[in-house]
């Protein structure tokens, strides 16, 4: 970095002494990024026009641990993540995908900037860290993602050219990570030191990605290629790498935000084409605030509609006795609509797929639409998911604590609760625990009180401090 920054090298090495930043992006599925702020109990500072709902936690305080993050009401990112996906800039309607989504940084983004409309498919290959992303995305609200646990060729051989933007979050060597890791961990999800050979490892693993990913943008769509490394091996080469063997795509100048840097064509390696990298946005920990990112937005050619024709799911009627434990369920619960017919039954549970479904074959699913819950034999049993998507008008009846009340605490943490409303109905019904307003799961009251169904995996556990 010192041969390649030359005079900025001093910057860039304070900047890496320094503290990391706490970014945290609102859900605006949930809620409106000032309206969060007027009730956010941390002191916040907005991250800046390049991230409308990104703030930067300007006190000591950890809002992973607070009942908002379990209400979905924000993620915890890092402030140059969230550029990407506003860079990625979907649009409400249209089908995207996040090839390397885990743990779902970027995939929340993009479900939010859709509106939660169209269709999102996010996948990871790491089946463990595309589990994360499916629990990251419920707790997020989404309704419209399908999530996948495959290769990237496995997508394409199913999908084709059909997306109208694919987010390549590459695996890389992490350089922007060191300062909040405290050390050269490397790569995001494969944990292994720095080195020069990991970065070229990297950059191979890179154009191999791209390579794959390309075949999945429909023509005139868009393909986002981000890293959060400094190394010019795995940016501006990978680009320029992708470019020279596919004339179809162009670089596309993004909006210059204040501190977003520009590519270095001159980085890329010897014999590799320079023209346009300077069109690639490089945020810098010492000119951005925030850890460091590189993002190349690139078009594809041509205008051609992507042939979506042969893919929609062939959906099952659900049976009579499952239909009536779901109805059951919906009509003493739920208010609004929740349409059969776009129902489907796989191993006892029922999701409910978004309009734009389509096949997918033989790929490992992890989530497809939403999941409402399980079909048991005589009973329906809502999923957590569910609880989490429900907006206010949605829900029949709630039982509601502020926030900071310790029935929330108490709740969280696993235990019943007391029924101290005697309008609430006493036996068998389901009812979701807000807390100001917002779901945070289910409690079914019987004998005389509220029994907890919060996911014991999500539970508070003192001892290790979690939530
Ligand atoms: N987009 C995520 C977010 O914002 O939360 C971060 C993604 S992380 C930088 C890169 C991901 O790539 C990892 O989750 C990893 O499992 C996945 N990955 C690793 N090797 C891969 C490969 N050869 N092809 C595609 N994805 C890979």
């Amino acid at each position: 970095m010192e041969r390649l920054l030359g005079a900025e090298y001093a910057d860039f090495v304070a900047s890496i002494d320094q503290s990391p930043l706490v970014g945290l992006r609102v859900n605006t599925l949930k809620i409106a990024p000032e309206d969060f702020n007027t009730m956010s109990p941390f002191a916040l500072k907005q991250a800046g026009a390049y991230a409308p709902a990104g703030f930067l936690v300007a006190d000591e305080s950890r809002p992973g641990s607070h009942p908002y993050h379990a209400a979905g009401l924000y993620y915890l990112q890092e402030p140059s993540a969230m550029a990407v996906a506003q860079l990625v800039d979907p649009q409400p309607g249209e089908w995207v995908l996040d090839i390397a989504a885990a743990p779902g940084g970027k995939s929340t983004h993009l479900a939010a900037l859709m509106q939660d409309t169209g269709l999102l498919v996010a996948n990871d290959m790491d089946g463990k860290r595309a589990s994360i992303l499916a629990e990251n995305m419920e707790r997020w609200g989404a309704r419209h993602a399908l999530i996948t646990n495959a290769h990237p060729e496995q997508l394409a051989a199913q999908f084709g050219p059909v997306f109208d933007r694919v987010l390549v979050d590459a695996p890389c060597s992490g350089e922007g990570m060191f300062r909040r890791l405290g050390s050269a961990k490397g790569a995001k999800g494969a944990n292994v030191e720095w080195s020069q050979e990991q970065v070229l490892a990297c950059a191979r693993r890179q154009t191999a990605v791209l390579a794959t990913a390309v075949q999945l943008v429909k023509p005139g769509g868009r393909l986002v290629y981000a890293t959060c490394t400094f190394a010019p091996e795995e940016n501006e080469s990978s680009i320029a790498r992708f470019l020279m063997t596919h004339p179809d795509f162009k670089l596309v100048e993004p909006p210059r935000f204040d501190g977003f840097d520009r590519g270095r064509p001159s980085w890329a390696a010897d014999g590799l084409p320079q023209d346009g990298l300077e069109k690639c946005a490089r945020l810098w920990p010492h000119r951005f605030p925030g850890e460091g990112h590189f993002i190349a937005v690139m078009q594809r050619a041509g205008t051609k509609k992507p042939d979506r024709s042969q893919r929609p799911v062939r959906f099952q009627p659900l049976k009579s006795s499952e239909l009536k434990v779901w109805r059951e369920f919906a009509r003493a619960t739920l208010r609004g609509d929740w349409p059969e017919e776009r129902m489907l039954l796989k191993n006892g549970r029922l999701y409910l797929l978004p309009p734009d479904a389509i096949e997918t074959g033989r790929l490992k699913l992890v989530r497809y639409g939403l999941l409402l819950g399980e079909i048991r034999p005589g009973y329906f049993k809502p999923a957590h998911a569910l609880a989490l998507a429900l907006k206010p008008e949605e829900v029949v009846k709630a039982v509601n604590f502020p926030a900071d009340a310790p029935e929330i605490t108490a709740y969280l943490s696993g235990h019943p609760l007391p029924i101290t409303d005697h309008r609430l109905p006493i036996t068998d019904n389901w009812l979701p625990i807000t807390a100001d307003g917002f779901p945070l799961g289910w409690a079914k009251a019987g004998g005389g009180q509220l029994k907890n169904h919060y996911p014991r995996g999500l539970r508070m556990v003192k001892a290790e401090g979690r939530l």
